[in-house]
């Protein structure tokens, strides 16, 4: 495939991956957005490989590594579980922060990549990979710890090392000096120690950026570390001197920085304070009394699944708004189904989505709209608060930190200040769930005790299927 060619197929991936993202900002288009991303990446993946700068003696090489990749590639996407979806696009940042790392480790050792370069042009070398190194180490360690934070492999209770922002600080600061020492060096072996000192410092700082955020500011960190992968692709793409990839590393860069805006709106927090760490606590414990801590005051009252089907036929308005438990127990289907039967009654059905429900953004639409549910009747949650006070019921399936009123009322919370789906304020809340635990944020829900509120406990899945055979009969 001559120069030309795979400049003229490179725009069109451009184009292809940007129509990608535009369809994928909503649910309607999410999957023509799907279909051009894909699109253009093999075309992308099919110029490069076919292009002057893979030699045939490379092309074995390449063509073997795909088969390997593509081959655990679509085994994880076959096998993984629609809730373990967030922790496998973590595993896949880490990655490209892999990727990174070793492209400018191998980028440094090759004699061929400064080849006929001139002074100033090897030093802009250097500082892309020294750079792309960097960020490389510093998304493939954060990324990692999400990993194991999303997956419940490390808990989600905030490391908060006795003077972290100064260790911050002395790490920057080294990086810094290492770097000087770096440009400065007479030999690779010299460059080398300095890189490898820089690397050390990168990994420590991803591992202890991610380590340092309780659980209810994950969010943010996902999609910042999505951001970090771009980078650290368009750091991989400088050193490699593949325009497509420089263009699709700072695409994914900044729609992940966007994404991360949108959450740290949607949870009302200032990016530095989620990046400086320490809210949140455990996910999952039973609400206990610990530490002179005071439960919210109330009785817990409970309801049957007769007694939901009842209320939710005496309704005309009835708002459902979903959580992480309507993922794990799959129970969206059934969802859809009682509310195909209310609405054919007449009632009024609408769904309240809030931002950060479930474990990645989107998560809760991506399985409304897998059910079939139509998207007229799913909501933002800024459209849906005012209506509370003239809905029937609110139903809450398998959701817990995203309807607590300590966000409003408790400014001591860790979730304080974060907008929640106000619940509480339809004339009779009921909250779907196994147990008294805690969510994510790991934070007591006042809720539960609220006169109005009542909790149907069990998996949401079950419980549905017992209220939609007793709206049935
Ligand atoms: P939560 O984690 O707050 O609550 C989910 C609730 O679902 C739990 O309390 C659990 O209670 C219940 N549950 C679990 N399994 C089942 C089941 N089979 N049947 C019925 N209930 C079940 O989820 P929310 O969606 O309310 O909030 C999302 C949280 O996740 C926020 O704290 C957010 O910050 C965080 N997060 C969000 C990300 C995102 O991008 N959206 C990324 C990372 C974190 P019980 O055990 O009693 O059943």
């Amino acid at each position: 495939m001559s120069a030309s060619l795979v400049t003229v197929s490179y725009i069109g991936a451009i184009i292809l991956f940007i129509l990608s993202l535009g369809g994928l900002s909503n649910p309607e288009s999410s999957r023509r957005g799907n279909l051009y991303g894909m699109i253009g990446m093999t075309i992308a993946v099919l110029a490069t490989v076919f292009g002057p700068s893979v030699t045939m003696a490379g092309l074995p090489w390449i063509i073997g590594a795909m088969v390997v990749g593509g081959s655990i590639g679509l085994y994880a996407a076959r096998k993984v579980q629609m809730t373990q979806m967030p922790e496998l696009v973590a595993l896949m940042h880490s990655l490209v922060g892999l990727a990174a790392m070793l492209v400018g480790f191998a980028n440094y050792i090759d004699p061929m990549a400064v080849l006929n370069l001139s002074p100033a042009e090897k030093a802009i070398h250097e500082i892309e990979v020294y750079v792309g190194i960097l960020i490389g180490a510093v998304t493939f360690a954060g990324s990692l710890i999400a990993f194991g934070k999303l997956a419940g492999k490390i808990g989600g209770k905030p490391l908060l090392l006795p003077g972290r922002h100064f260790m911050n600080l002395v790490g920057l600061l080294v990086v810094i000096a290492f770097g000087w020492q770096f440009m400065q060096a007479e030999s690779v072996s010299a460059g080398m120690i300095a890189l490898s000192v820089m690397t050390v410092i990168a990994l420590l700082f991803g591992i202890h950026m991610v380590m340092a955020i309780g659980g209810a500011d994950m969010p943010v960190v996902v999609s910042m570390l999505n951001s970090y992968s771009g980078w650290a692709a368009a750091a991989t793409g400088f050193m490699l001197n593949n325009d497509l990839l420089i263009v699709v590393g700072a695409l994914v860069g900044s729609s992940g920085a966007i994404l991360s805006y949108i959450m740290c709106r949607a949870m009302n927090r200032n990016f530095i304070s989620v990046i400086a760490g320490g809210f949140g606590s455990g996910a999952g414990k039973p609400a206990s009394k610990a530490d002179g801590e005071t439960l919210p005051a109330g009785e817990v009252v409970s309801i049957s699944a007769i007694e939901t089907a009842e209320l939710l036929r005496d309704a005309k308005s009835v708002i459902i708004v979903p959580g992480y438990g309507m993922a794990v127990a799959q129970a969206q289907h059934t969802v859809y189904e009682i509310t195909k039967l209310l609405r054919e009654k007449g009632i009024n059905v609408r769904f309240g989505i809030h931002p950060v429900a479930g474990r990645m953004p989107g998560h809760m639409n991506v399985l409304l709209a897998e059910a079939r549910v139509p998207y007229d009747i799913v909501m933002e949650m800024d459209e849906l608060n005012a209506d509370f006070p003239d809905t029937d019921v609110a139903i809450v399936i398998g959701a817990n930190d995203i309807v607590n009123p300590a966000a409003q009322d408790d400014p001591g919370s860790p979730i304080a200040g974060m907008p929640v789906l106000e619940v509480w304020r339809a004339k009779t809340s009921i909250m779907m769930k196994r147990s008294m635990a805690t969510g994510y944020a790991g934070v007591d829900n006042p809720l539960f005790y609220k006169e109005n509120n009542r909790m149907l406990f069990g998996d949401a899945k079950k419980m549905l299927e017992e209220v939609l055979a007793a709206l049935k009969s």
